[in-house]
């Protein structure tokens, strides 16, 4: 056997070994669902309104569980909240091989908490059991009002940062002119280029959100709109991956009608 043989020989083994004793990041879905939906004018919180027939959080389930490479997908709720999920939604359905959804009532009084307390849980969990979520698994977090995300959409993040290391999130650039505000009247037009509108999923590492989420909690997460923003505050910089106009987050009353219509026309 010659040198480069060898050397070649010794490339094989290491990378063997590195496959076999690196641990392998999964991905799992937490979707914060313990808003009071003040904006959209319901009765009952949004995410359990009707939208075509079936609850707003029911079909971002859904959307989410037609990714098989989901490991597991965690609804966090208010602790008051009396909403159950329908038990087709929480039966694990091994010959489907969908991924297991499971509701923790641990929500808080922002979203930004509402993740920080669900992230806290499952790595907790994940340190007593293998099985649960490791600091290097990814997680994606997406909101229970964005229900007309699409698994295609899901899937091209999942792509665009599985190898990636730090993570990304799905976004749209600016189509429009960007104005700024006084008393209702225009102040300011702002330049929109390199401006994109955040969408969910956003999709980081477990154990780095968290950590990030962490530093802000002493200040009630301030200026923690969404993931990205924690990460960007711990000195990251997500990746920015195309999403989908249709992945709006049902905010306003005319909003529900939009999400109607355009989840009927999917049919
Ligand atoms: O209120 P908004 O629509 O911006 O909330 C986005 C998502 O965050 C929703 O799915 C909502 O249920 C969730 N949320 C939460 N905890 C809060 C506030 C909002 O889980 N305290």
């Amino acid at each position: 056997m010659n040198p480069t043989d060898l050397s070649d020989l010794f490339k094989s083994v290491s990378l063997q070994d590195a496959e076999i004793t690196a641990p392998v990041a999964r991905c799992f879905a937490l979707v914060p669902c313990a808003g009071s939906g003040s904006r959209a004018g319901t009765v009952m919180p949004k995410q359990y309104e009707l939208i075509a027939g079936q609850s707003m959080v029911m079909r971002t389930l859904n959307a989410l569980r037609s990714v098989r490479r989901l490991e597991r997908i965690v609804v966090v709720v208010s602790p008051t909240d009396l909403h159950e999920l329908p038990d087709d939604a929480v039966e694990s359905d091994s010959s489907k091989n969908l991924p297991r959804i499971d509701q923790i009532k641990c929500g808080g009084a922002t979203r930004a908490e509402s993740v920080f307390n669900g992230l806290t849980h499952l790595l907790s969990e994940g340190s007593k059991n293998s099985g649960g979520v490791q600091p290097n698994d990814w997680i994606l977090v997406h909101d229970a009002a964005r229900c007309l995300i699409s698994e295609l959409e899901i899937n091209r993040l999942i792509d665009a940062c599985l190898t990636d290391e730090v993570g990304g999130i799905l976004a749209l650039p600016l189509p429009d002119t960007l104005k700024a505000s006084v008393n209702g009247r225009v102040s300011e037009t702002l330049p929109r280029q390199d401006k994109w509108l955040a969408q969910t999923p956003q999709m980081f590492r477990a154990g780095q959100l968290h950590a990030a989420l962490s530093a802000k909690a002493a200040e009630n997460f301030d200026g923690i709109t969404d993931e990205a923003s924690a990460m960007e505050m711990a000195g990251f910089a997500p990746k920015l991956v195309v999403g989908s106009p249709h992945n709006f987050k049902v905010t306003y009353p005319s909003d529900f009608a939009l999400a109607e219509d355009l989840l009927r026309s999917r049919t």
